[in-house]
């Protein structure tokens, strides 16, 4: 039976990606020996690190004054690595979900912390609108894809302060307006490449106006100054993520990525709305590219594990289970889903369907 991976984290590469690394961790560029055994210094492998941040510029349109840092500790670490390096007094913060209340959590071990709105009254199924940003804080932070309840925030925010974005789950997926922004980050398990490497792009003159001492690892001039190779690199990671990039461009690049994402969402969306079964999680109008998250009518409630039995069992199709704090269901529908495997789950729902 054909396997359809819809997990939301570590979660589908293209199989291209899968392969060359697969290649690499048995030959490495030719070298004899194994990605999984070669120096990080080795020339070969510092190939691949200027290359995937070129990349890596290249398909964002990164402008002057900006660099790309490739580092450990995944997205949970920028939370404490943002405020560390840019939070003097007071920072914004909108909560749109569990990963906005981490990075809050964090924020506040380094100053003061107003949190402009959030949409946890109604668990999260909406984006807030209508909150100011005061002008007087260091910075404002968001997060543009809320992996859990299926929600995003897709167009660029037009704030006077310094904007800071968590856009793990969702980097690549459209272009970007990287010029409006002073970091974004995220781990690179969602789009980018397998568990281990977190992305950050930094806006070199926000940096340098915070008085207190920061940790060297946690420097983020530290990885710029050394060109992410301060301490040893995740080298098998950051060379699937290289593989993606090439992927990535042999697509036709961001924009690309975003007509299909397009397509694929209206795709499961439009079954969602039009079936008997099934509802969706998330307001109409913040409803995630990403991540689609459903349940059961009241009235069918008590369907719920057997459609999962069936969908998992019987069609394979993998990780649509909701996370716990929604229930039901959620197919994330990252970059290298094929479009062919969101019509197999539509018709493993219809299929469902009629027969109750
Ligand atoms: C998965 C995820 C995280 C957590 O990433 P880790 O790399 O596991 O720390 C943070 N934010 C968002 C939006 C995510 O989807």
């Amino acid at each position: 039976m054909k396997k359809h991976n819809f997990y939301a984290g570590p979660s589908i590469l293209d199989q291209s990606v899968i392969k060359e690394t697969a290649c690499a961790v048995l030959n490495f560029a030719g070298t004899g020996l194994s990605l999984l055994e070669v120096s990080h210094r080795s020339k070969e492998f510092d190939a691949v690190m200027t290359e995937a941040n070129q990349l890596f510029k290249e398909l964002l349109e990164i402008p002057e004054g900006y660099e790309v840092v490739f580092v450990g500790g995944g997205a949970s670490m920028q939370f404490c690595m943002v405020p560390f390096n840019l939070l003097n007094k007071k920072a914004a913060y909108l909560d749109t979900g569990t990963w906005s209340s981490k990075a809050i959590k964090e924020a506040k071990l380094f100053g003061e912390v107003d949190v402009v709105a959030s949409s946890k009254d109604k668990n999260y199924t909406y984006i807030p609108k209508n909150y100011t940003v005061p002008e007087d804080v260091d910075y404002f932070h968001y997060t543009s894809n809320n992996t859990i309840y299926g929600t995003e925030i897709r167009k660029d925010p037009d704030v006077k302060a310094r904007l800071v974005c968590d856009m793990s789950s969702d980097i690549f997926s459209r272009p970007i307006d990287v010029s409006k922004y002073d970091i974004i980050y995220g781990g690179a398990q969602k789009n980018l490449a397998p568990a281990g490497v977190t992305f950050a792009i930094v806006r070199k003159d926000a940096l340098g106006h915070v008085e207190r001492e920061i940790p060297t690892m946690l420097k983020y001039t530290t990885h710029i100054d050394k060109g992410s190779m301060f301490n040893t690199p995740p080298v098998l990671p950051v060379y699937s993520a290289l593989q993606t990039l090439k992927w990535y461009k042999e697509m036709g690049g961001v924009k690309a990525m975003q007509k299909l994402n397009e397509e694929k969402a209206a795709i499961l969306y439009d079954a969602i709305d039009n079936s008997k079964l099934f509802v969706g999680t998330a307001e109409e109008d913040a409803r995630s590219l990403m991540n689609v998250c459903f349940v059961m009518k009241d009235e069918y409630k008590e369907l719920e594990a057997q459609f999962a039995d069936f969908a998992i069992k019987e069609r394979g199709m993998m990780g649509i289970k909701g996370h716990r704090s929604v229930g039901g269901f959620r197919a994330s529908l990252y970059n290298a889903m094929p479009k062919s495997s969101v019509e197999a789950l539509v018709a493993c729902m219809k299929e469902f369907e009629q027969k109750h």
